[in-house]
């Protein structure tokens, strides 16, 4: 059967990090072939979310080149870099380069807690600092598509509000992740996620009812993905459905191709393919979505949820009404 083509996907672009987060062993991944900016040129022209991670992307110099590639072959496309932000000089210099090419292009600074905290968990001297010199520099070359992202774990939950207040205080967006094991995204360390319940949940309805007294719809659906987020890492299970390997996909530095962050069944590495409908329709490809389905362990993650809540706008929807008038009780 012809599966359609995907929408949304994650592109890590390079496995080298100059970060040392406890929760990822992607940095000691070395002497690995990385793609050449060209075979971008393969990505399906239906991509319409695109997020270029890494490790740290920005240690590929050929960055603005990978992105014009991106463009060209997928036009329509809402393109997010995410970054550790701990090189502000280099970053600033690139993205005066990519914003020629991408004026709307956003970044995103991963801050894992508020000052020390952060430090503590990435084991970089000066984390905050340095991140914040990174937004400051983006902020001043026009850049308003910023956000920071917050990876929850048992050590920093307690800093999630305040990370949250730290942008709305700034005027920029706030996203979220729960840190999880994934052989091709983390490098396989082993992640035992199990935060306090107690302050879990107070700090969850502080920001989802933060998101619901907006009239914003973006700021909705965040609320609702924080929901989704609170009842995975209470209970391990998704509240949406989503689509790994069908709407959404990864694509790693060495060209392999996977149905998501978190499921580690390679579809094809898009070197040994002419195009992408012959990798998303080959046999392997259709095993390794047999393999999420039947093996597959869930996830929520904002890559894979945003496809989730895109095609269920009622639930979406009435979720959204009942908090936001009866104010969101965990
Ligand atoms: S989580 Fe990101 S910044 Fe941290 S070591 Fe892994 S790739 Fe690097």
């Amino acid at each position: 059967m012809k599966i359609n083509n995907p929408i949304d996907c994650v592109i890590g672009i390079t496995y080298n990090c100059n970060s040392r987060c406890q929760m990822c062993d992607i940095w000691k991944i070395k002497d690995f072939p990385e793609i050449a900016p060209s075979e971008y040129a393969k990505l399906p022209t239906t991509l319409r979310d695109i997020n270029i991670s890494g490790g740290e992307p920005f240690l590929r110099m050929d960055i603005p080149e990978i992105i014009a590639v991106i463009q060209k072959r997928a036009p329509k496309a809402r393109m997010v870099i995410s970054t550790n932000g701990f090189t502000p000089t280099l970053i600033e210099a690139q993205m005066k380069k990519i914003l020629a090419i991408k004026p709307d292009i956003g970044i995103s600074i991963s801050v894992d807690g508020y000052g020390d905290m952060h430090e503590n968990i990435r084991h970089i001297p000066d984390a905050w600092n340095k991140d914040m010199d990174t937004l400051e520099r983006l902020q001043k070359l026009g850049m308003k598509n910023l956000r920071l992202a917050f990876t929850i774990l048992p050590e920093n939950v307690q800093d999630f509000a305040k990370v949250y207040d730290e942008t709305r205080r700034r005027g920029i967006q706030f996203t979220h992740a729960f840190a999880q094991s994934s052989e091709h995204y983390f490098g396989g360390i082993q992640v035992d996620n199990h935060p306090d319940v107690k302050v879990l949940k107070e700090q969850y309805s502080y920001v989802m009812n933060e998101e619901l007294k907006s009239w914003n719809l973006k700021r909705w659906a965040r609320s609702y993905f924080a929901y989704g987020l609170y009842r995975f890492s209470m209970e391990r299970e998704q509240v949406l459905s989503n689509d790994p390997g069908t709407r959404f996909f990864y694509l790693d530095a060495r060209g392999m191709v996977y149905p998501s962050v978190v499921h580690s069944y390679g579809m094809g590495n898009i070197q040994n393919y002419d195009s992408w409908e012959d990798l998303w329709n080959s046999e392997r490809a259709d095993n390794a979505r047999e393999l999420v389905l039947t093996k597959g362990k869930p996830a929520w993650m904002i890559c894979t949820a945003r496809t989730a809540i895109k095609k269920h706008p009622l639930s979406v929807g009435m979720w959204v009404l009942k908090n936001k008038f009866g104010g969101v009780k965990l």
